[in-house]
């Protein structure tokens, strides 16, 4: 008899690393939007498993709500330098719900919650799990 044993695909931990530039205008764009949710697209580069984001781009046709923020992915250009999105939280906790990992889009989702400060950003993959968030001064 022969048995098969699986073994489950070891994927490489993603990191995320940003600039501050990236970084300080994620922040701004939230803060403009509380208390409704902002979202916007990574622009960066993704390279076995290290994403760089150090652009930031508004979506087209975005609506937003309190509890809402999203953009309908069909109306995206396919650009290879999106690498994620990222948007606010305006109440709770910086953890993706349902909704956020259905409409996972790129490599990376990147939650911010109030009051918007350098420690009040997280970033997760397409399972919610948290990914090391790094940032730079400069672009590398
Ligand atoms: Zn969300």
């Amino acid at each position: 008899m022969l048995l098969i044993f699986f073994k489950k695909a070891e994927r490489p931990q993603r990191t995320v690393t940003m600039t501050k530039q990236a970084r300080d205008g994620i922040l701004s764009y939230c803060k403009i939007h509380h208390p409704n949710e902002g979202i916007l697209i990574l622009r960066g580069k993704y390279k076995k498993g290290l994403i760089l984001v150090d652009g930031l781009v508004i979506p087209p046709f975005s609506h937003t709500g309190p509890t809402f923020a999203g953009f309908p992915h069909t109306f995206l250009p396919l650009d290879p330098s999106y690498v994620g999105t990222v948007h606010s939280h305006p109440t709770g906790i910086a953890k993706p719900s349902v909704t956020d990992l259905h409409n996972f889009f790129g490599f990376v989702s990147i939650i911010v919650q109030s009051p918007y400060e350098d420690n009040d950003m997280f970033a997760y993959d397409r399972d919610g799990n948290l990914l090391d968030l790094t940032v730079i001064l400069d672009e590398i």
